[in-house]
């Protein structure tokens, strides 16, 4: 827990939040500003800004609640044209990270005018170098990996 972090004091029910569901582990509420009806969030309650930061046994639960809630969202949620979804998860101010606490946003995308807008261009640099990155990647994971084994 961090005493500054504004998802630890929902956490500590020291601020208020709509919650949805929690285990002693993980906790899913509402986001506060949500670009799309029914955009909610699913943090560890764990504190660490980026998910490399987040221990795995704190991981764990995560992606299953985000399922469950995913499924509660369309029975919840009215979709007339269709029940899509974006799950979005920001490390760093770089990449649009304003709250140091991992969260993942579970944003239902029911229409063309609100929801998560997508759409990035191809790295041209991406592309020519796909090979070379590859391969140094798979080293640089089997390193990340033998100093970190996962353990299921
Ligand atoms: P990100 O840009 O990925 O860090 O997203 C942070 C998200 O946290 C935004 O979508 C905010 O609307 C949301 N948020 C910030 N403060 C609160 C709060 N007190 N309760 C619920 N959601 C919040
Ligand atoms: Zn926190």
């Amino acid at each position: 827990m961090s005493a500054n972090c504004i998802f630890c004091k929902i956490i500590k029910n020291e601020i208020p939040s709509l919650k949805i569901y929690e285990t002693s582990k993980t906790l899913a509420f509402m986001d506060i500003g949500p670009t799309a009806p029914g955009h909610a969030l699913v943090i560890p309650k764990y504190h660490g800004a980026k998910l490399h930061n987040i221990p795995d046994e704190h991981l764990y639960e995560i992606l299953p609640i985000a399922k469950r809630i995913a499924l509660a969202l369309d029975l919840a949620i009215e979709s007339p044209e269709g029940e899509g979804y974006n799950v979005l998860q920001n490390n760093g101010r770089i990449a649009h990270q304003m709250v140091d606490h991992v969260h993942f946003h579970l944003i239902p995308k029911r229409d063309s005018t609100s929801g998560l807008v997508v759409g990035w261009p191809e790295s041209e640099e991406g592309k020519a170098k796909i090979k070379e990155i590859h391969a140094k990647l798979e080293a640089a994971f089997k390193a990340v990996e033998e100093s970190s084994p996962i353990k299921i």
